[in-house]
């Protein structure tokens, strides 16, 4: 900084004496010079403040960054859905496991894992309408919940699906059962007529 032609205080603006007898190095070859003791200790303690300033900072950026960890979030929002489905226990029927709601289908003939299903298009058209308009007609639910119900509305798919295809698995065997007692009698049967 320079005042009428001489070097002025970094911290004051004072005209420095001569011998820059208070001066403390930038770091980048160059230095800032100060009038006096007292400017001098004083811009030691500001630099020393900002230091800490910017540690402090530093500090918090890595915290969040850590917290914004991909893999981290993926668990925490399993977590959230874990607590929708229960908070959601009335949607899905009395009990929460048993997803009387979306066995009502198989009233119709239709089975209950597609019934899970039809529940989870709600859910994709109410996205979609989202995505387009950038806003939602029926407020009733947020974005995000809708998301996380979707992705609950597949799981439920997948565990009426399973459950199904144990039902059928079951049916079969039971008809190779039934198929192998009715051998087996006309087997006896003809014995006995010989
Ligand atoms: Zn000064």
């Amino acid at each position: 900084m320079k005042v009428n032609g001489q070097l002025g205080c970094n911290l004051c603006g004072e005209i420095v004496p001569q011998d820059h007898s208070h001066s403390i190095s930038d770091g980048n070859g160059g230095f800032t010079s100060y009038c006096s003791e007292d400017c001098y200790k004083h811009a030691l303690q500001l630099r020393s403040h900002t230091a800490q300033r910017i540690e402090r900072k530093l500090n918090t950026l890595s915290m969040k960054l850590s917290s914004c960890n991909p893999l981290d979030e993926f668990t925490r929002l399993l977590e959230k859905m874990n607590q929708l489905h229960e908070a959601k226990g009335h949607d899905y029927g009395d009990n929460v496991k048993s997803y009387a709601n979306c066995r009502t289908s198989e009233d119709l003939g239709i089975p209950a894992w597609k019934g899970a299903f039809i529940r989870l298009m709600d859910k994709v058209s109410r996205i979609k309408t989202f995505a387009r308009q950038g806003e939602l007609k029926v407020k009733d639910e947020s974005i995000e919940d809708t998301f996380l119900d979707l992705a609950n509305y597949a799981l439920i798919c997948l565990i009426l699906y399973r459950e199904a295809a144990q039902f059928e698995r079951d049916r079969d065997g039971d008809c190779r059962l039934d198929a192998a007692e009715y051998l087996l009698k006309g087997d006896l049967v003809g014995r006995i007529v010989k």
